[in-house]
């Protein structure tokens, strides 16, 4: 089915994603060793509480990719049990002088706990959504669910009016990924009650729905753009259709998630290096494919182990998201030939017994795992 210049495969988007499901449930890799971000915890929160439930929002302007976001959350655990005020609502409800040198100390606090990565910027979301919820919401975001009851008017309650600091709805950071993921969070966590939401859709989600093939274009191919916001209201859409219940929901954004972090990111096609970061002016390249030892075994260990692998087609770098805001088919997916595995150890093996040896066996003098595809080594 066409939409735009993009086509859904709908018999391989229920199979890939029936498959990823399954594979998170059994816990085949790379989910085995998969730890929700929300199970960080800060020692002094209670679990369930509305500090909870406002601790999870101002760790969200880091999920918003360049950096690990466990990693963020872990660090935020800190920052709450030594400066609790900066998740209390009541600090940001005047603007004032001391509002002022609270901001300033969150400044210093938040770079001292390796949470520099765009300081000013989350700064700013965060005293503005922070001082929304004092202002408007009793301190506490929960309620903005009891108002909501569906995600459509959650969307709306989040994402209207973020221009207008008096308006009671409009969230900073909050478009509809984060909504989702908000959401995914408060329910893992127990603080919602659950109900039906397409799983929050980013880079990693639709790199994976393109690479499978699941997402087409019209014109497939290297140098194929995904625009972010042309493609996810389908990747939403394929969540509502294909996920029958919300525990689909978790596992599928999780699978999504897990594979194109822990094992996408890790395919040679989808190394890049870049120019050093110049916004939508940096460049990316891509680093060259070759099949070392190590290489293979890397390739062995992620998408040699991965349930979608046999219709993964294409690589598609994530550097080209973070760095210009797009997506972009870069390559065919490269893969080591049959056999290459065994052909890199015996060479280097040969290395080490000398010239002659290597010689006798290139001659075919001893049993060989011949290749028909020509050269091997780069
Ligand atoms: S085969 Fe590799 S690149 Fe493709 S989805 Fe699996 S892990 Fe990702």
């Amino acid at each position: 089915m066409a939409q735009g210049r993009y086509v859904v495969d709908h018999e391989r988007a229920e199979w890939v994603i029936k498959t990823l499901i399954d594979a998170w449930r059994q816990k085949l890799p790379p989910f085995d060793h998969a730890v929700p971000v929300p199970e960080y915890l800060p020692k002094t929160l209670v679990p369930g509480s509305v500090e909870h439930a406002l601790w999870l929002m101002a760790g969200l302007p880091y999920m918003r990719g360049r950096i690990d976001s466990a990693q963020a959350y872990i660090r935020l655990t800190h920052v709450y049990d030594l400066h609790p005020w900066m998740f209390d609502p009541e600090t940001f409800r005047h603007s004032s002088m001391k509002h002022m040198n609270a901001r300033a100390k969150m400044h210093k606090i938040l770079r001292e706990n390796g949470l520099g990565f765009n300081v000013r910027e989350t700064i700013r979301f965060w005293d503005f959504n922070f001082k929304k919820l004092a202002r408007f919401w009793d301190g506490n975001p929960l309620k903005i669910f009891k108002e909501a009851g569906d995600y459509d008017a959650l969307c709306k309650l989040f994402m209207e009016g973020k221009k207008d600091p008096n308006s009671r709805t409009g969230f900073m950071v909050f478009r509809h990924k984060m909504v989702s993921m908000y959401i995914y969070f408060l329910t893992n966590a127990g603080l919602i009650e659950p109900f039906m939401y397409p799983g929050p859709v980013d880079t990693h989600n639709i790199r994976v729905m393109a690479s499978t093939g699941m997402i087409k274009m019209s014109e497939v191919g290297p140098g194929a753009r995904y625009e972010f916001y042309e493609v996810s209201p389908i990747a939403r859409g394929l969540y509502q259709k294909y996920c029958k219940t919300l525990e689909d929901v978790l596992d599928l954004a999780n699978a999504l998630w897990y594979l194109s972090r822990d094992f996408c990111s890790r395919s040679q096609g989808n190394s890049s290096s870049t120019s050093g970061y110049r916004g939508r002016a940096t460049e990316v390249w891509a680093k060259r494919v070759k099949w070392t030892p190590e290489k293979i075994r890397q390739y062995n260990s992620t998408c040699g182990q991965c349930s979608v692998e046999s219709v993964c087609r294409w690589s598609l770098p994530s550097a080209t998201q973070y760095n210009q805001g797009f997506l972009q088919i870069r390559s065919e997916r490269p893969k080591p030939h049959t056999g290459q595995e065994s052909l890199v150890e015996l060479k280097r093996s040969l290395r080490s017994r000398g010239p002659k040896a290597k010689a006798r066996k290139w001659a075919g003098e001893d049993e060989f795992p011949h290749s028909d595809q020509g050269v091997l080594f780069e």
